[in-house]
C-alpha cells in the first residue's frame, strides 16, 4: 500500500485541524493510529512496517485524498511527517 502521514498542523489537515480524528476521537500526544479508506472500518487494526515499533495500530481517521490503497499515518509533528515520506508498504490487515 502507499503510506503517507500527516500531523494536527494546518498545512496537513487544513480546516479540519480540530484536534478531533474523523470518527471523534480526540487526539492524544504520543498517538499512533491511521487514516484509511471508508471500506476499512473504523477500529480496524493495521500492521504497518516501520511505524509504531512493529505495533499494530487502529484505523481512526479519514482523509479526502486516503482512498483504495493509500494509507495515512498519524505523527505528532510535522517534522515527523515529512521525514516519513512516501513509502510503498506490505500492510497486514486484522478486521475486528
Ligand atoms: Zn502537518
Amino acid at each position: 500500500m502507499c503510506v503517507t502521514a500527516y500531523c494536527p498542523c494546518r498545512r496537513c489537515c487544513g480546516e479540519y485541524s480540530n484536534g478531533k480524528t474523523a470518527c471523534g476521537y480526540k487526539i492524544n500526544p504520543g498517538d499512533s493510529f491511521v487514516a484509511a479508506d471508508s471500506k476499512y472500518p473504523f477500529g480496524t487494526e493495521m500492521l504497518i512496517a516501520g511505524y509504531n515499533n512493529g505495533e499494530p495500530v487502529k484505523v481512526l481517521d479519514r482523509g479526502g485524498v486516503i482512498r483504495g490503497n493509500k494509507l495515512d499515518v498519524f505523527f505528532n509533528s510535522h517534522k515527523q511527517a515529512l521525514q516519513w515520506g512516501v513509502r510503498y508498504l506490505d500492510v497486514k490487515i486484522r478486521s475486528n
